[in-house]
């Protein structure tokens, strides 16, 4: 996922984004030197890190909640694959894949998504591709950006780095679903379900929920005064 502002472009936000959501950091300035977030592993697990070594500053400042109210739903062509968004007490994901390779086949993750599922569940989930894939885009010219120590590669027969959990694809599917979501700019309240999607149809749904007012409502909540410095190491 890409964002563009005033001529200016930033790539492959979505694994920092769900990170930021997860610990619940919505008020932050993030520095580059190139057009892309660093990929790191392919996880958010680097980010988690690196936000719990800068710290969390609570700030005297209401929170907003969208709040779906009704389902919004948007799909391919075809109609296979789809992501919707439906009223729910809590932000829930429900993700599912099938692919049609004997490696990772039909996979599904459900969780309540809090900072503690995102840690333990899904943030070292990382991204994955195919060895067809990459030598497409490699013949191509196209060079890829990660490398084995950054993606987990499906070739025919076998893995060429190995997952570090078996449904490792879904819970990464599910961890860009949350880092996408995120571009939503509210904290979210509502079940996420998810059918062999990905960015184009997650960016899509952003679009078409914020676009149907009457499909959510915006909560504020009390300011956060719990405390005021730094949770972690001093800035
Ligand atoms: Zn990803």
């Amino acid at each position: 996922m890409s964002l563009r502002c005033d001529g200016a472009q930033v790539l492959t936000v979505e694994h920092l984004m769900a990170a930021f959501y997860a610990t619940g950091v919505d008020n932050v300035r993030v520095e580059l030197d190139g057009p892309e977030i660093p990929v790191f592993d392919g996880s958010s697990r680097m980010f988690l890190h690196l936000i719990d070594e800068a710290g969390i500053k609570n700030l005297a400042a209401f929170q907003s909640t969208l709040v779906v109210r009704r389902p919004v739903r948007v799909a391919s062509s075809m109609g296979d694959r789809y992501v919707l968004v439906e009223p729910a007490d809590t932000f829930e994901v429900d993700y599912s894949i099938d692919f049609d390779h004997a490696l990772v086949g039909k996979q599904r993750v459900t969780l309540e998504v809090t900072e503690e599922s995102f840690r333990n569940e899904l943030s070292s989930a990382r991204t994955f591709c195919f060895l067809k894939d990459v030598e497409a885009m490699r013949s191509r010219g196209l060079a890829l950006g990660g490398s084995l120590d950054s993606a987990v590669v499906i070739g025919e027969d076998g893995f060429l780095s190995n997952p570090r959990m078996k449904d490792e694809f879904v819970r990464h599917k599910a961890l860009d679903a949350i880092g996408d979501l995120a571009l939503i700019g509210f904290r979210l309240r509502g079940r996420v379900v998810a059918a062999c999607a990905g960015h184009a149809l997650h960016a899509e749904l952003v679009r078409a929920l914020l676009k149907d007012h009457a499909a959510w409502s915006i909560e504020t909540g009390a300011p956060h005064t719990s405390g005021f410095g730094y949770a972690g190491a001093s800035a």
